[in-house]
């Protein structure tokens, strides 16, 4: 029997109807500010998804522009600039950062009490000693995660895996389900994962494998082009998480965002459309079609972890503006 969805939408409407009845009664909404400093079209489109959820949930966003030549010391002032502002409850700091400022020192100069995702270095210490996410701010995609895979079932002895170990999505999902009394391990790009995922009954996958395999091999090929190296081999584009690596009624949880080639032509680019512009697809990690036949839950390409993410933001800013109330 194919895999019930697991609906972010629905799950993300639950979260915020829930945070608008525990936080009501603030005397102005809330504010989130978003610093960029980049011309990513990526982080573009962040900013403008952010600008819509927090309109449609009456919050103000500001997005602050600095510009993708914008140095260590700006990005810093902005920072302590929003810190020092009343006004803003919560404050954001997108990615890529230009060359020459540490991502790590940027997030540590925020205001933990204003962190909206949660990736401030407290923050992610209290998630690290409760791994609950009613006790701290969470990195939201990961909150997202283990809340959908919550809507599958309980977790307490399961075995779960988690497919990536960074700081924002891999380690705290890690943290959340051993809160949840999960016995977790964490795989990576050293791990056998085919091995590891067979044996679990929780799978999260949060790499974006074959969005970073598209990204060397498109660099190498245009190294290649400009007559540097030799041409590379087109790259396996597949997804990650096949059928084969599931064990049947698993649950699965699909956290990547892979941005690819629909296919690539004989000389390895990718084919182009009617307006001569490469096709591109945004695919996940898991081989949703395949897997969907034999998981218990899965989370549909479009429509699951990605809207409980945008909800947990907005969580998180109005539990910020409500604590500056509070405090
Ligand atoms: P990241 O910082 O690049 O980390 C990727 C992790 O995946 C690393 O730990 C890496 O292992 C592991 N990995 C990469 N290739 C692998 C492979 N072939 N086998 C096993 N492990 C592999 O990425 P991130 O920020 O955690 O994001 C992960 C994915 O989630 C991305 O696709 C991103 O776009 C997506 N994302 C989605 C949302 C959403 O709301 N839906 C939000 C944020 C991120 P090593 O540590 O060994 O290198």
């Amino acid at each position: 029997m194919p895999a019930q969805l697991l609906d972010g939408n629905a799950v993300a409407q639950k979260l915020l109807a829930a945070t608008r009845e525990k936080f009501a009664g603030l005397n102005r909404p809330p504010r989130l500010v978003a610093i960029r400093a980049n011309d990513d079209a990526g982080s573009r489109w962040y900013a403008q998804a952010q600008a819509q959820h927090c309109a449609a949930n009456n919050l103000e966003y500001t997005l602050d522009e600095l510009g993708a030549t914008a140095t260590r010391e700006q990005i810093l002032a902005a920072i302590i600039r929003h810190n020092q502002d009343e006004t803003v409850s919560a404050i954001l700091l997108h990615l890529p950062l230009p060359p020459r400022s540490d991502y790590l020192e940027l997030v540590a100069a925020i205001d933990p009490r204003k962190d909206a995702e949660g990736v401030h270095p407290v923050n992610l210490g209290k998630l690290l000693a409760i791994g609950k996410n009613d006790a701290a701010v969470v990195p939201c995609t990961a909150a997202s995660a283990v809340q959908l895979a919550q809507e599958a079932g309980a977790w307490a002895g399961k075995k779960a895996v988690v497919v990536g170990r960074s700081a924002i999505v891999g380690k705290p999902a890690t943290l959340l389900l051993l809160g949840l009394n999960a016995t977790v391990t964490v795989a990576h790009s050293y791990s056998d994962v085919g091995g590891e995922c067979r044996a679990a009954d929780l799978i999260i996958a949060a790499t974006g494998a074959s969005g970073a395999a598209w990204n060397r091999y498109r660099a190498k090929f245009t190294q290649w082009q400009n007559g540097g190296g030799e041409k590379p081999l087109p790259p396996d584009l597949s997804p990650l998480i096949k059928k084969e690596m599931v064990k049947e009624g698993a649950t699965v949880i699909d956290v990547g965002v892979n941005q690819i080639p629909r296919a690539l032509d004989a000389n390895g680019e990718p084919v182009k459309n009617a307006k001569g512009k490469p096709e591109m697809l945004y695919v996940g990690d898991v081989d949703f079609d395949a897997v969907k036949e034999i998981a218990g839950y899965i989370t549909p390409p479009q429509g699951g972890v990605g809207p409980l993410t945008n909800a947990f933001l907005i969580r998180n800013t109005v539990a910020a503006a409500y604590r500056r109330v509070e405090s």
